[in-house]
C-alpha cells in the first residue's frame, strides 16, 4: 500500500500515542516522516520500532525558536513539505474556580501558539496541493468539568483552522481537523490525576458513548490518513469527529 508515497510528513507530538500511530502508518504507505517530539528519550524509544525513510527532532512546540528549527531541519532534510499534522497536545484539569495564569499559559502555549506559529514557519515550505491537520478534539463541543481552558484551546484552533482553510485556498492546500473523543493514550496519565480518577473518568466516558468503549491511536490514524491522502481530495475546512458518536448524543 502506498497512499503517501514519497509524500513528506511532519507530526508533532510524534512519540506517543496518537502521533506515533500516525508516524508508523504514514510511513507504511510510503511517507518520509519528521518526527517531532520534546522529550529526547520517547523519541529515542519510539523510534526503535519503526522502519522507512524518517528523521526525529526534539522540538517543543511551546517554545518560537523549536518551531523555526523543526521546520528547518525538515526541509534540509526532504525538501519541501506535503503533510503537515500539528498533534501535539496536553489536557491538565482544573476545575475553573482553580484556573491560575500557569495553567492558561502552559494549556494556550502549547495547544494553540505552538501549532499557530509552526504553521506559520511551515507555510513557505509547503507544497502547493499539500495538506494541513490538526489534532483537535470534541471537547469544544462540550462542557466536560475540568477541561475549560483545554476545551477554549481546541476551540481556538478550530476558529483559526478555518481562517487557515481561506487563506491557503489559492494554493490548493487543504486543511481539516480530527475531533477525537476518549482515545487510549498516555495523555490521561499526565492530566495530574490520581489513578483511581482517570479509571472512574475512563468508565464514564465508555458508558457515555454510544460504541461504549474508549477509540485506539490506530482509528485516529486511519482518520489521519485519510485526511492526508487523495482519497481526501474534497474534504477540506472540516473537523472529523472520531469519538464512536460521543459527540452526537
Ligand atoms: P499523548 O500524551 O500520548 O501524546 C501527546 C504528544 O504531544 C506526546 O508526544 C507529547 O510528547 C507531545 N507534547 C506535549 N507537549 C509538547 C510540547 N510542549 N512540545 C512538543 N511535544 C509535546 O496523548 P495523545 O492522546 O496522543 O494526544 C495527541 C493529541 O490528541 C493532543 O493534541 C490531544 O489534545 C488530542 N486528543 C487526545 C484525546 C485522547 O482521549 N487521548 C482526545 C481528544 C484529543
Amino acid at each position: 500500500m502506498s497512499k503517501l508515497k514519497d509524500k513528506v510528513a511532519v507530526i508533532t507530538g510524534a512519540n506517543s500515542g496518537i502521533g506515533l500511530a500516525s508516524a508508523k502508518l504514514f510511513l507504511k504507505e510510503g511517507a518520509k516522516v519528521v518526527l517531532s517530539g520534546r522529550r529526547a528519550e520517547a523519541l529515542a524509544e519510539a523510534s526503535k520500532d519503526l522502519e522507512g525513510d524518517f528523521i526525529t527532532v526534539i522540538a517543543d512546540v511551546s517554545k518560537d525558536e523549536d518551531n523555526k528549527r523543526l521546520i528547518q531541519e525538515s526541509v534540509a532534510r526532504y525538501g519541501k513539505i506535503d503533510i503537515l499534522f500539528l498533534n501535539a497536545g496536553i489536557a491538565p484539569v482544573s476545575p475553573t474556580s482553580g484556573i491560575t495564569a500557569e495553567h492558561y499559559h502552559q494549556i494556550f502555549d502549547i495547544n494553540v501558539k505552538g501549532p499557530i506559529l509552526t504553521v506559520t514557519e511551515a507555510l513557505p515550505h509547503l507544497n502547493d496541493g499539500g495538506t494541513i491537520l490538526f489534532t483537535n478534539s470534541i471537547v469544544h463541543q462540550k462542557g466536560f468539568e475540568g477541561l475549560a481552558v483545554y476545551g477554549a484551546s481546541k476551540g481556538a484552533l478550530r476558529a483559526y483552522s478555518r481562517v487557515l482553510t481561506n487563506e491557503v485556498k489559492s494554493r490548493g492546500i487543504r486543511v481539516n481537523s480530527i475531533a477525537p473523543g476518549p482515545i487510549y493514550t498516555p495523555l490521561y496519565d499526565k492530566m495530574g490525576l490520581s489513578q483511581d480518577v482517570v479509571e472512574e473518568m475512563g468508565k464514564g466516558f465508555a458508558a457515555a458513548n454510544p460504541l461504549g468503549r474508549f477509540g485506539t491511536p490506530d482509528e485516529i490514524a486511519n482518520t489521519a490518513l485519510f485526511l492526508a491522502s487523495d482519497d481526501a481530495s474534497y474534504i477540506n475546512g472540516v473537523e472529523i469527529e472520531v469519538d464512536g458518536g460521543f459527540s452526537q448524543i
